[in-house]
């Protein structure tokens, strides 16, 4: 736990957030300023800065797994959905605690911007 991390208060309870689906390891709840038409974020319970700081296999596969089973529960299976993290300044990360972005609900670009 990190208190001064908005990611860390949110699994703390102490920041509230629209949570969708959760397990052991990850949380997953809907982005404040949605992206597409479903915009999801999965997170590690743990502080973790991002991808270039994480180390437990099981905990990232934690973390792919509840995107996957968010997605399917939003109905994204069908029509294709992206998942993606950002990482550090050039890679667009805002939000120092590790996070997978579930995006879905309309068509996707590429390569994203
Ligand atoms: P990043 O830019 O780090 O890849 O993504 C951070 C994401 O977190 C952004 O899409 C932003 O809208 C979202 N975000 C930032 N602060 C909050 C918050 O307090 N609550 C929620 N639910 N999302 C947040």
């Amino acid at each position: 736990m990190n208190e001064s991390c908005i990611f860390c208060r949110i699994v703390a309870g102490s920041t509230p957030a629209t949570i969708v689906a959760h397990n052991e390891q990850a949380l997953a709840f809907r982005d404040l300023h949605p992206k597409a038409p479903v915009h999801v974020l999965v997170i590690p319970r743990r502080h973790v800065t991002s991808l270039a700081e994480a180390t437990d296999a099981a905990e990232l596969g934690a973390m792919m797994v509840l995107a996957a089973d968010v997605a399917s529960a939003e109905g994204l299976v069908a029509g294709g959905y992206r998942v993606v993290t950002n990482i550090g300044a050039d890679g667009g990360q805002t939000v120092p605690h590790l996070h997978l972005h579930v995006l879905g609900g309309r068509s996707m670009a590429w390569p994203p911007g």
